[in-house]
């Protein structure tokens, strides 16, 4: 595999950074994950803008332009041959002496980028449908920003492995779910599709847009607002979304089967419609 860091293109054995680096330290950095079908990457103007907004928010140079990092993600397609799979882009604030103020200006941002190969498109969870487990969300009150801090929704996946499901669906004090442990999360009820409003609490998903768009367009109701456990169990149908998963349906929350508990109509129609526009745009 060949791999971006700094402005080199190494194979994986020679990408490096250092043990000074303030991402490997304190999580101090943000990421973002692009999807290749085709060797097209799909919405990478939707996870630039994220990228620019997460950067923005803690206050973090930007690396270099999206001119170039488009032309890296380019680059990496085309030196790994990448037909299906994505990108991994993760920017720290650099190497220097550990402290927690930031470091001098003129601290050179780290830039590290790579490709992992896999099926998109065609998936066993689709097909199946994943169960998901209800777990308390113990991450911070920024996750509208993409941080590298991911130890909180690794223990919650983790967690609901050990109950016999394939993901999390993390749950705030206030019994409302927040969202997927890498994903956002929707129910289906009376033929209204439900998913929480944008807000500190989750990551505003670039798949969720278009996909709360679509929805839209194609004459479905779509609420925005919280949803309880309790609602969740009694929905007709659930899903999921990301960059990665696309839609993927949910058929069961805590051991509850959802519906006759195979994916949902609507779901199914939503991830169609997604992949279908989403490749269309791809660049
Ligand atoms: N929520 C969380 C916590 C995530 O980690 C992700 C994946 N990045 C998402 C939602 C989905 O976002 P996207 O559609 O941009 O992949």
């Amino acid at each position: 595999r060949i791999t971006y860091v700094n402005g080199d293109y190494l194979p994986e054995a020679e990408a490096k950074v250092s043990i000074f680096d303030r991402g490997f330290l304190m999580a101090d950095g943000v990421y973002e994950v692009t999807t290749v079908v085709g060797g097209k990457l799909i919405d990478f103007a939707g996870h630039m803008a994220r990228l620019r907004r997460s950067l923005g928010e803690l206050r973090m140079d930007a690396p270099t332009s999206e001119d170039d990092l488009l032309a890296i993600h380019r680059e990496l397609v085309r030196r790994n041959a990448l037909e299906e799979g994505l990108i991994y882009l993760q920017v720290t604030r650099g190497a220097a002496d550990r402290d927690f103020a930031f470091p001098p200006a003129g601290t050179k941002p780290s830039l590290v980028l790579f490709t992992q190969a896999g099926p998109v498109l065609e998936r066993e969870s689709v097909r199946r449908g994943i169960k998901v487990a209800t777990v308390p969300d113990l991450r911070w009150a920024r996750r509208d920003i993409k941080t590298v801090q991911l130890l909180a929704p690794s223990l919650a996946k983790m967690e609901a492995k050990a109950k016999g499901a394939d993901d999390a669906w993390m749950v705030g004090e206030d019994g409302f779910v927040t969202e997927g442990s890498s994903n956002n999360a929707y129910i289906v009820a009376g033929g209204k599709v439900v998913t929480r409003h944008l807000s500190n609490a989750i990551l505003h998903g670039i798949t969720r847009a278009s996909v709360v768009r679509l929805a839209a367009e194609t004459g479905m109701n779509v609420e925005e607002r919280p949803f309880t456990v309790a609602e969740a169990k009694a929905a007709d149908e659930a899903f999921i979304t990301s960059a990665s998963a696309f839609v993927t349906p949910v058929v069961s929350i805590d051991g509850v089967a959802l519906g006759d508990g195979s994916p949902g109509p609507i779901a199914k129609r939503m991830r169609e419609v997604y992949v279908a526009e989403s490749l269309a745009r791809a660049i």
